[in-house]
């Protein structure tokens, strides 16, 4: 994110820029001001002190990276296990953003959220031109049209995001999640609460699994509001398990005719049992959008929401010009993968050494 790069400067950075990074988000290697450019991702990485990144290093860029050198980026260790071994075999210090401690505190270095936000705000936007119908109650000459309804299903930071764009198109709205605080959360956007009479508060402000019967108590009330939708955007999450599925193929036999699904649990899986991740499918009368990487969509603003994040984790590391790393501190701690050549992520660990 050019933008940014003054404020990397000031914190005594000297930049170097892989060519064309930023091409991909409409951003020209000239807008990063004297950054030097360099082709070799290798010679960018090898004089680096700290080398900031959207997705995780292959194996065999960590190997020309500096020993003691840091990382920033996305890491999802538990996929990239060759990255995380060479960055430990490097001694490299690797901060994995997707571990941001979801905290009041960190919430400036959240990149889930900050992600999540620009997908819930696109999802209705992408419904919206599936539709063979419009959002918003409509008076014209001939008669009026009625606002479309629009569900949302999981009301973490993407569902709440949702909710606001389908609020600003003018659509009569209902969201639904199974964490109970949720139901303030989307009247205060304008949503009616469906209430299924299920908690499945997990651990960390997160959802757990149901259970079959509490599934079955969900169903049951749900049905009704899912026939009953032209547009139902689906955004739900268990940490570490597959999507959770919300909406079976009986459900979507039973939707209206041109109604419209926006699976962004299209990621894990899919809410939706007829998603298909990347791509869009067609039941009958109904279209259903399994979409991937939304927030890429957004390029712009997700690099814009991003270089910040890193940005403040870097206000938080840097002190007189150079790193220091307190791991007495909870976002430190619960963020670095590897330092010192060790695996510092119990779970890594354990699938690791
Ligand atoms: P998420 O992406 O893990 O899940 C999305 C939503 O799906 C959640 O609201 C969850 O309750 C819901 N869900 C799970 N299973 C469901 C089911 N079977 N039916 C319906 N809904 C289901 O969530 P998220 O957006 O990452 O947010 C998770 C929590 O973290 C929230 O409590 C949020 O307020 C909190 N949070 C805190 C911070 C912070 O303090 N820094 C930042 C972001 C989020």
């Amino acid at each position: 994110m050019p933008a940014l790069t003054t404020r990397l400067e000031r914190l005594g950075a000297a930049l170097t820029l892989e060519a064309n990074a930023g091409l991909a988000a409409t951003f020209a290697d000239t807008a990063y001001r004297d950054a030097r450019i360099e082709n070799d991702p290798k010679t960018v990485v090898s004089d680096a002190d700290i080398v900031l990144a959207v997705q995780p290093p292959p194996a065999d860029l960590v190997k020309a990276m500096k020993p003691g050198s840091v990382l920033i980026s996305l890491l999802y260790g538990n996929s990239n296990l060759d990255t995380v071994a060479a960055l430990k075999d490097r001694k490299v210090t690797a901060f994995a953003m997707e571990q941001i401690p979801r905290i009041s505190r960190a919430q400036s270095m959240d990149v889930l959220s900050s992600q999540a936000a620009l997908a819930g705000y696109y999802a209705p936007l992408l419904g919206a031109v599936h539709m063979p119908r419009i959002l918003p109650m409509m008076t014209t000459a001939v008669g009026s049209l009625r606002a479309a309804k629009v569900l949302v299903m999981g009301l973490g930071v993407a569902g709440l995001s949702a909710l606001a764009t389908a609020h600003r198109l003018g659509a009569i709205m209902e969201g639904y999640d199974v964490r109970p605080e949720t139901r303030e959360q989307a009247e205060s956007l304008g949503a009616k609460f469906v209430d299924t009479g299920v908690d499945a508060r997990g651990e960390g402000g997160y959802a757990r699994e149901l259970t079959a019967d509490e599934k079955a108590k969900v169903e049951q009330t749900l049905t009704r509001h899912i026939a009953e939708a032209d547009m139902i955007i689906t955004t739900a999450s268990v940490p570490g398990r597959p999507a959770p599925k919300l909406i079976s193929s009986a459900q979507v036999a039973a939707m209206k005719p041109g109604a419209v699904i926006v699976d962004l649990g299209a990621e894990s899986g899919g809410n939706c049992e007829m998603t298909k991740p990347g791509d869009t499918v067609n039941v009958g009368a109904v279209t259903i959008l399994g979409p991937l990487n939304v927030p890429s969509a957004l390029a712009q603003h997700a690099s814009d929401l991003y270089a910040k994040n890193i940005l403040n984790l870097l206000d938080l590391l840097i002190k007189d010009g150079a790193i220091h790393l307190d791991f007495e501190d909870e976002v430190v701690a619960g963020t670095v993968a590897t330092h010192d050549g060790k695996i510092r992520n119990e779970a890594l660990r354990q699938i690791i050494e």
